[in-house]
């Protein structure tokens, strides 16, 4: 029961009838849709219920509470009785949906099956696998065994194996066009955002539509050219959608081209015969599950492998301490800066925190790194972004500005001086840390034959001036 329910101590009436009347709504709304896509006498089109109820238990814990399940029980009920279902078949009907949820719950929280990280490494074929090889299998087996002896039936005890395989590959087909919907649907604003930056109208970056209009031609060929091998035309734009778009994007597009293929194969296979229809639908449902199936794995790898190739860069350009340029990734952009013919000037400052040793001796290294991390964020809050911001050394740092005049500089490092100075760490409640830095500064105009080290030198060599001037200083290489 555990399983099935949230574990919350108590849960109020009013949360119970807020899951009741939710959960109710949805399965009901979802249910009429379903039924308006049933095929004459056989069993729906598109049923979308199981899985939205699954997804929604999945997701929003609130609801997976006595009142969710009696609400999706009424919404179930409600929906076969008020287009015309006879009492016993509904209850029976309903009964095999509900088991599809609580089977695939059940093996999910039996294998601990951590849901929430569905796009990290095989969690999202284990999920489906659950679905498809646990609840739906189990869903179908419970319908065949009895809805056949049912009063007012629409199965046949005489063709059990068919019922059975069209509810199963019915029930699967579900699964994979619904629940990533739900599972994947984005929560926070950050999230919408980052699923639509792709393809957001107001760069009008034309390219990232191509995939979206491979889709839709290839989805249009399913109409036009009608037959078993309309199975297959959106493959290979399913493939470059999964490679471009954020996941949940994916799903929707997804979702949208197994409907509309599986449209085109039934209506290709009921004009054929109803017999054809039968015997063909459950293969078609398969192939689309699995057409469904391949580009979301792909889409969950490619965009992992795309988050691990951004931390990997991060690390190879940053300094994971100060958060700024390291050396070599200052040098990388420093030089093409330098070339950069749209470019007329270059000022480069360093900075060295003065006797930051005796502070490491004083207070601990531990100390001394927060004081870097203190210095390097302060310095941060007042460049510009296309100012190259790098630490060279311990507690060295540069900063390079390009299209300044030397004055604009000397501004940019004193405000930079005054603020270290005036800015204390607090190290604890009465205590407080203050630094200092010596500044060394050196301009040219562009183009220059002087080279990114050159220009370093003598930086230095003006940084060392102020060290020997007394520190917490400004000089200018002459
Ligand atoms: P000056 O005013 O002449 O620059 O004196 P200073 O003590 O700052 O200069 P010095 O070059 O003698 O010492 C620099 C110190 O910076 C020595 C080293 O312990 C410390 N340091 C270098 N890298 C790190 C780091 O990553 N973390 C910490 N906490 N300290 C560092
Ligand atoms: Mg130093
Ligand atoms: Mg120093």
């Amino acid at each position: 029961m555990q399983i099935l329910l949230t574990s919350s101590r108590s849960i109020s009436a009013q949360q119970q009838l807020h899951a009741f009347f939710i959960t109710a709504s949805i399965i009901f709304i979802c249910c009429l849709c379903g039924i308006l896509t049933r095929p004459v006498t056989y069993l729906a089109y598109l049923w979308p219920a199981n899985a939205v109820l699954l997804g929604l238990f999945l997701r929003y814990n609130h609801l997976k509470v006595s009142g969710g399940w009696l609400g999706a029980f009424t919404g179930y009920m409600l929906a076969d009785l008020v287009t015309g279902n006879h009492f016993q078949l509904t209850f029976i009907l309903t009964l095999s949906n509900l088991i599809n949820v609580i089977v695939s719950l059940f093996f999910i929280r039996y294998w601990k099956l951590n849901y929430r990280n569905y796009n990290q490494g095989f969690t999202f074929l284990y999920l489906f696998t659950i679905c498809a090889l646990g609840g739906c299998l189990a869903s179908a087996l419970f319908a065949v065994s009895t809805i056949p002896y049912m009063p007012n039936t629409f199965m046949s005890t005489q063709r059990l194996g068919i019922d059975f395989g069209m509810w199963w590959a019915g029930e699967i087909v579900n699964c994979i066009t619904i629940l990533p919907l739900i599972l994947f649907l984005p929560t926070t604003i950050e999230e919408v955002r980052k699923n639509f930056k792709q393809i957001s109208l107001r760069k009008l970056d034309y390219t990232k539509f191509l995939p979206l209009l491979a889709i839709l031609i290839s989805v249009s060929f399913t109409h036009v050219f009608v037959g078993p091998g309309a199975l297959l035309y959106p493959l290979a734009a399913l493939i470059w959608a999964a490679l471009s778009y954020p996941i949940f994007t994916v799903a929707i597009i997804n979702s949208i081209v197994c409907l509309v293929t599986y449209h085109s194969l039934t209506d290709f296979y009921l004009l054929d015969s109803s017999n054809a229809y039968l015997t063909t639908t459950i293969s078609v449902r398969i192939g689309l599950c699995m057409l469904g199936f391949a580009p979301l794995i792909l889409c969950i790898i490619t965009s992992n492998r795309r988050e691990l190739y951004k931390k990997v860069l991060r690390l190879a350009n940053y300094d994971s301490l100060t958060n700024t340029l390291n050396r070599r990734h200052f040098f990388e952009q420093g030089e093409k800066y330098l070339l950069d013919q749209k470019n007329n000037s270059i000022s480069l400052i360093m900075f060295d925190l003065d006797h930051f040793k005796k502070m490491n001796d004083q207070y601990g290294h531990h100390v001394g790194d927060l004081l870097l991390q203190h210095f390097s964020q302060f310095v941060q809050d007042n460049i510009r972004t296309n100012e190259l911001f790098a630490r060279v050394g311990g507690e060295e740092f540069l900063i390079l500005i390009m299209n300044t005049t030397l004055q604009e500089s000397h501004a940019i490092a004193e405000r930079i001086r005054l603020k270290a100075e005036l800015t204390p760490m607090r190290l604890n409640q009465d205590e407080l840390l203050f630094i200092t830095t010596s500044i060394g500064i050196t301009h040219h105009s562009l183009p220059t034959e002087v080279s990114l080290q050159n220009m370093i030198n003598q930086a230095d060599q003006a940084l060392y001036q102020s060290k020997t001037l007394g520190r917490n200083r400004i000089s200018i290489a002459s």
